[in-house]
């Protein structure tokens, strides 16, 4: 359906096809509408359905000259990127509405110049609900006259422990205002914000997928623990997107990748909560403007950021949650163009969560080696021709080959070796790297024995230290070895490669409800009581096999994948 079916007004269809909208989205489609006709409604579709244009035609729409003096449309987001966005979105609809007077107010700005801004007689107000609050205890935006109120991606400022400042901020509006809520999931927290603060809302739910996931390549990397930082220089080097986003799962590693990348001579620019608002902007503009071509960024800082043209989405740690992937992979392929997604995985946890992810998404994650340097020659190779056919050669270079053919000039030659000119400087930067052995190919592996500080006397049977064990570190029960257990402490044969990691996912850990200890056996120990056999034991005797079989206690946990927990999110 195109945009002029609908009830609109010439001023706002012509910004409309100003932007190159022609279709409507199904949200759109759906929801404007409805929204006309000034019922309440909750939309729920994925990113990059178009949800602004749904509701923000209509906001626009909806002032007249006669809202000189009052805040008509209120639009909440979760963060300031969310919100600047919406507000350029708004504006761009109201080019040619002089009626239509928009204002962002959100944190880490200059409280002045909102005021400022909220005195001329803001008409739509479009912030973050915090700041939102701090003008509403001022007195500096007063709701006494709202007709409208929009929450947009909701979901995600309930996550942000916005739920409170939205209740009051609903309950300072006049109660027959029309309610809007848009949101990318609906947990449960949503509906009671809808059956507290709407009447008979119209629900949308757009079911069909995204529809630009289908044409984004997912693609997963298995690399060696500590190896990420370099495998993501190796893989920029190789693919040398001309814009990327890479997500971490927290700001110092945002931080900490930044600068490891500038160092290493890329044009990387970080994004996350603790930056002050200017360094913020500044760093999208750069990114908007190609003047960066990789921004690290957070989840909640890039959530809904809408930049057009990226070529490539790395995640470098797995999102600790799956609607994340999703909304991170969003971030290309946008607007019908292909794009294409890469996971580092380290370790086999990862590797778990990411099989964990590509059946939530219902879509294959394909697992690449990581290029070497012969491979990167030749994609390097590959895109330099591709680029210099499209530009256009000095006439002269025809006569100067022309001639150097006719001395017997081998062209070919030549053209290879002008290449490997050309490319040597990018070949200098590709980082040292060695092969990361397979994750799943551990067969005849050195193994260790860490040490647990639980035993006997707490009434510890094998099977419990193998499902604690399993639970921490993601991984099969088949990877572990003998467990000996004594008096005060246990001992577990584990996968030399793996130490390190499980370690890590191991400290704190707890089994039968007491937290244990565990650490690099010292080789101390007392009499052992219970062993649970390697499962690589053969029976000796076919006889034994029943007796030995019902001791393996380790067999239930062969294919035993834990659940993903979901852990607290961050708040960025
Ligand atoms: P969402 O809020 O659902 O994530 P946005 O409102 O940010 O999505 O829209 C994503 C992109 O799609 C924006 O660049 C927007 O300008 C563009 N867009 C929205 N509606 C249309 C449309 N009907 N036709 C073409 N492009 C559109
Ligand atoms: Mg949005």
């Amino acid at each position: 359906m195109h945009f002029n079916e609908l009830n609109l007004s010439q001023e706002i269809l012509q910004a409309v096809e100003e932007l190159g909208f022609t279709e409507m989205t199904e949200i759109q489609e759906k929801s404007i509408p409805v929204l006309l006709q000034g019922r309440d409604v909750v939309g729920r579709s994925n990113t990059g359905t178009g949800k602004t244009a749904a509701f923000g035609l209509p906001a626009v729409e909806s002032i007249t000259n006669a809202d000189k003096r009052t805040v008509a449309v209120l639009i909440l987001c979760p963060t300031r990127e969310l919100a600047l966005q919406a507000y350029e979105e708004i504006r761009k609809f109201a080019k040619y509405k002089r009626s239509v007077k928009a204002c962002a107010v959100y944190g880490g700005a200059s409280m002045e110049k909102q005021i400022f801004e909220l005195k001329r007689g803001a008409n739509i107000v479009i912030g973050t609900p915090g700041r939102v609050m701090d003008h509403m205890r001022r007195r500096t935006l007063k709701l006494d006259g709202l007709r409208c109120a929009i929450l947009d991606e909701a979901d995600e400022m309930l996550n942000m422990g916005f739920r409170e400042d939205i209740e009051t901020i609903l309950a300072a509006a006049p109660a027959d205002r029309q309610t809007v809520l848009f949101s990318a999931t609906m947990p449960p927290e949503i509906l009671a914000i809808t059956e507290k603060f709407q009447h008979d809302p119209v629900h949308i739910k757009i079911k069909a997928p995204q529809r630009t996931v289908s044409l984004i390549e997912q693609h997963y990397f298995e690399v060696a623990m500590g190896r990420k930082t370099d495998a993501l220089r190796l893989l920029l080097t190789a693919y040398s997107p001309s814009s990327a986003m890479v997500f971490c799962n927290t700001r110092a590693m945002v931080d900490q990748l930044t600068e490891e990348l500038q160092k290493n001579g890329f044009r990387a620019a970080g994004l996350h909560g603790d930056m002050k608002q200017a360094q913020r902007t500044q760093v999208m503009n750069s990114f908007k403007n190609k003047a960066t071509d990789i921004l690290v960024a957070t989840d909640v800082a890039a959530r809904g950021i809408d930049v057009s043209g990226i070529d490539a989405v790395f995640n470098y740690d797995l999102p600790q949650d799956n609607e994340y992937y999703i909304h991170r992979i969003g971030r290309t392929g946008r607007a019908g163009r292909t794009g294409a997604a890469y996971t580092l995985i380290s370790g086999r946890r990862q590797f778990y969560e990411l099989q964990q992810i590509s059946r939530y998404i219902k879509a294959d994650i394909t697992q690449l080696p990581l290029p070497d340097k012969e491979g990167i020659i030749a994609m390097k190779t590959e895109a330099s021709v591709r680029e210099v056919s499209e530009a256009e050669a000095i006439h002269s270079a025809y006569e100067v080959i022309d001639r150097l053919a006719s001395m017997g000039i081998d062209y070919r030659e030549a053209a290879a070796r002008l290449l490997t000119k050309t490319l040597s400087a990018d070949l200098d930067s590709i980082p040292e790297f060695d092969r990361p052995k397979p994750l799943r190919s551990r067969n005849g592996a050195k193994t260790v024995k860490v040490d647990i500080n639980i035993g006997r006397s707490r009434r510890i049977a094998p099977n419990f230290i193998l499902g604690a064990l399993v639970d921490a570190t993601g991984m099969s029960g088949k990877d572990f070895g003998k467990i000996d257990i004594f008096d005060d402490h246990t001992t577990v044969e584990i996968p030399a490669a793996e130490t390190d990691y499980i370690l890590e996912s191991t400290n704190p850990m707890k089994i039968n409800g007491q937290q244990v200890t565990v650490k690099l056996w010292d080789g101390k120990t007392s009499k052992s009581h219970y062993s649970r056999p390697r499962p690589d034991d053969k029976p000796r005797f076919d006889r034994k096999k029943a007796a030995y079989g019902s001791r393996r206690q380790g067999d239930k946990f062969k294919d035993y994948i834990p659940n993903r927990k979901k852990r607290a999110k961050n708040k960025h």
